[in-house]
């Protein structure tokens, strides 16, 4: 059975008393009964209180970014090493604001992937066309190359430490959500994707989360989908009754 998935990307978002009330919130908040793995990610500054604050809870923690270096002279920057020291496990990368503001190739991405395995992060995959490609209908050719240059020279053991997470850029802060339908289309082709470069195994077990302007009020239609195993959610996340709202859609 593939892991239900609802994580929830912070952004430069929530300073330390913040970040304390919304954790408090979830944790009081999240139902028993909840199927869904629950993973939040904080700001970097954030993640050692985010740690100790939800242990001993189901809510799990990620970082948003990680250098791909082991150390050394990297002004401003945060080695694996050091998320998993404060017990941090999952890493998201790839993601569309990193692609496009800070200038994230596929080749850097793939060598975060490399960097993150290594120290046993879990790798929240991010990745997803933009409003041009969909355009010009080159959104599939757009979606398997992000996989295959970023992604696709793991190991077949490395896949139970990955979680995909398809992103439409044009979908992400904008308020326009894909259909459930484009968003069932496109994670069925990267499900067969998958299955073709390693196997119907790794492709029936690999979550594949839908991001792009999920809502309280549109994500139990989205999460119906069959190949859509839970979100990535950003600005609805930072509100705890509409994150809850999201992860009981489940
Ligand atoms: C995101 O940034 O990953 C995201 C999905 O944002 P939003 O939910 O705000 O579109």
């Amino acid at each position: 059975m593939r892991k239900k998935i609802v994580a929830g990307n912070w952004k430069m978002h929530k300073n330390a008393a913040q970040t304390e009330e919304l954790l408090n919130e979830l944790i009081t908040k999240i139902p028993a009964q909840t199927t869904a793995q629950v993973i939040v990610a904080p700001t970097f500054v954030n993640l050692q209180a985010a740690v100790a604050k939800v242990k001993n809870t189901t809510i799990g923690v990620a970082a948003q970014n990680v250098h791909q270096a082991e150390g050394g002279a990297f002004t401003g920057e945060i080695s694996a090493e050091m998320l998993t020291s404060i017990g941090v496990n999952t890493v998201i990368l790839g993601h569309s604001e990193r692609r496009a503001i800070f200038h994230e190739t596929d080749a850097l991405i793939a060598n975060k992937v490399d960097t993150a395995l290594k120290h046993d992060l879990t790798v929240i995959f991010c990745f997803g066309e933009e409003l041009k490609d969909r355009q010009s209908e080159n959104h599939f050719n757009i979606v398997e190359n992000q996989l295959r240059d970023g992604l696709f020279h793991i190991a077949k053991e490395s896949w139970s430490k990955v979680v995909l997470a398809y992103e439409p850029v044009w979908a992400i802060g904008t308020g326009e959500t894909a259909s459930p339908e484009q968003a069932q289309e496109m994670h069925e082709f990267i499900r067969e994707v998958v299955r073709k470069a390693f196997g119907a195994d790794i492709a029936d077990e690999v979550s594949i989360l839908y991001g792009g302007s999920v809502k309280p009020d549109n994500a139990k239609e989205i999460f119906s989908k069959p190949d859509v195993d839970g979100g990535l959610i950003g600005g609805a996340a930072l509100k705890a009754e509409d994150f809850l709202a999201i992860v009981t859609a489940i």
